[in-house]
């Protein structure tokens, strides 16, 4: 997708401060963060949103979730805890179309959500 930020991001034609990277997903750190840690996990296949997901992307959205504990684990913050969070279109405020799993912790946050 030529005019999406995060496979530019991918792709290295926007810079990005990466933390992860394998065949499948790359990880960066959020250019706005909203927490001490706020990571961005994404599909290196563009994906607009949740919407999209076929059966085919279930491993793929596993493995979104097993880079997040990972990352958690490298961050320090699995112990203290963390939040994860895929918004999907404009009521849950989503900016970016290309599929995102957010990886937010280091300090308390509020609850609930929304
Ligand atoms: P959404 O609101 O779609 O769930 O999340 C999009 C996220 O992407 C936001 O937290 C925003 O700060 C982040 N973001 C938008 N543009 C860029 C960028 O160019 N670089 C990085 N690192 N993050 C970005
Ligand atoms: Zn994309």
């Amino acid at each position: 997708m030529t005019d999406c930020i995060f496979c530019k991001i991918i792709t290295g034609d926007i810079p990005s401060t990466n933390v992860f990277r394998d065949e499948q997903v790359t990880a960066f750190r959020d250019l706005h963060p909203a927490a001490p840690t706020h990571i961005m996990i994404v599909p290196n296949k563009h994906i607009d949103s949740v919407n999209m997901l076929t059966n085919d992307d279930e491993q793929l959205i596993g493995h979104l979730f097993t880079t997040a504990k990972q990352l958690a684990a490298q961050e320090g913050i699995a112990e203290d805890g963390y939040r994860l969070i895929i918004n999907t279109n404009a009521n849950a405020g989503q900016t970016v179309f290309h599929i995102h799993l957010h990886l937010l912790g280091g300090a308390p946050m509020q609850h609930p959500m929304g």
